[in-house]
């Protein structure tokens, strides 16, 4: 199936939706029938007929096709976000007792899940450095379950080879995940390379403009099955039927919008490697990233977001860069439109999560304006340090 078909027709039942262009949003919480029989026939199947829109909306339904085949998988659900999609996938495939091995350094709220809900249940969990695959083999132990990779991970941009760990995983009977929001489906295909199970964070990439909150599970039927039937429907984490909308419309542009935010990315790390008072930049499409090569080899393109490392004497002299850049909003989060930054030195707070970090990194999110414009920008911002 073409990517364009995939992004814009597939699912959307227009014989049954008006005639309109642009499907409708049934905006429903549940739905009727004609006869008892009926009833009694959609109960039975109420993950995949409308029922109750937290099993099947019609709307989340056509956005669940068009993902799965983005992701190159039998099936997809969609979560309220990208955390409880995670959340699920890992909580449905472990019981007391079991094993996970994570990368380190994954995204905050996968290390929370670990440390501070799973341990309460007596799963235990090992991060380890996912640079080299045979790590996961060393942390194997005989109630290991569970692999989660997440290529590249938050922040450092390192990756795992996912074909080799998804290799070692199946020799022991291990499942595995792959966070794979950094790459959209569109840069990275980790079933493809083996991995059972794909998350997104619809939030990022997928949505695209900054206005919702939501998050994708993708992989074989049978897993997305037992997910669906007990996490998804007890823990309840569903969109909404507009969420699952806008979603749609924003995959109408996926393409263009990652591809620009690639294109403008890669001019921006070129830029800033090159300037004196940038010490390191974080992108693994630079050659001098230590991974370059492996990047080539299971990604299509590299992504909009980097890290960066100032020449910065001092905090204030971060903050004077910071506070001057007026085309980089500072915010949390990515993938949509506009260009963020998010400054290491901003998140020392209690929870101290990101204090192994250098205060003088900052991420940086590369939206799709003019790179003209964000390179000078950042210009007249380092010239301030
Ligand atoms: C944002 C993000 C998440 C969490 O997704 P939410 O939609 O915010 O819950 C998970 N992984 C990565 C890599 C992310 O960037």
């Amino acid at each position: 199936m073409d990517l364009s078909h995939i992004l814009t027709h597939l699912g959307e039942e227009r014989e049954r939706g008006y005639d309109a262009v642009v499907p409708p949003i049934v905006q429903s919480g549940n739905f009727t029938y004609p006869t008892v029989a009926v009833m009694r026939a959609t109960v039975q199947r109420e993950m995949e007929r409308p029922l109750y829109t937290r099993g099947f909306n019609p709307t989340v339904g056509m956005l669940r096709q068009k993902l799965a085949a983005l992701e190159h998988a039998e099936d997809a659900l969609v979560f309220s976000s990208g955390s409880a999609a995670i959340a699920a996938a890992v909580m449905s495939f472990v019981k007391a007792g079991d094993h996970i091995v994570c990368v380190e350094k994954p995204y905050s709220w996968t290390k929370k899940l670990l440390v501070e809900l799973l341990e309460r249940f007596q799963v235990s969990h090992t991060f380890v450095d996912g640079t080299d695959a045979e790590n996961y083999r060393r942390a194997i132990r005989p109630t290991t379950k569970f692999f989660i990779t997440e290529s590249p991970n938050s922040l450092t941009f390192e990756l795992q080879d996912l074909a080799a760990v998804s290799a070692i995983a199946k020799e022991h009977g291990i499942l595995t995940l792959c966070d794979n929001s950094f790459n959209s489906p569109l840069f990275q295909n980790p079933i493809d390379l083996g991995i059972d199970l794909v998350a997104h964070s619809g939030t990022k990439y997928l949505n695209g403009h900054s206005d919702v909150v939501a998050g994708v599970l993708a992989g074989s039927a049978a897993h997305i099955r037992q997910v669906m039937s007990r996490e998804f429907m007890t823990l309840g984490a569903v969109p909404s039927p507009h969420d699952a909308w806008l979603l749609m419309r924003g995959l109408r542009t996926l393409e263009l919008r990652v591809n620009r935010s690639a294109d403008n990315a890669e001019r921006v790390a070129r830029y800033l490697e090159g300037h004196p008072k940038v010490k390191r930049v974080y992108w693994p499409g630079l050659e001098s990233h230590p991974q370059h090569a492996l990047a080539l080899r299971q990604m299509k393109r590299v992504a909009g977001l980097m890290s960066i490392e100032l020449d910065a004497p001092d905090e204030a002299a971060v903050e004077r860069f910071c506070d001057s850049l007026q085309r980089f909003l500072i915010a949390v989060s990515w993938g949509g439109y506009e260009s963020l930054q998010w400054p290491v030195c901003a998140l020392k707070g209690p929870s101290g999560y990101y204090t192994e970090l250098p205060f003088t990194m900052i991420r940086l999110y590369i939206g799709i304006e003019d790179a003209d414009v964000l390179i000078a920008d950042l210009e007249q911002g380092l010239a301030r340090i």
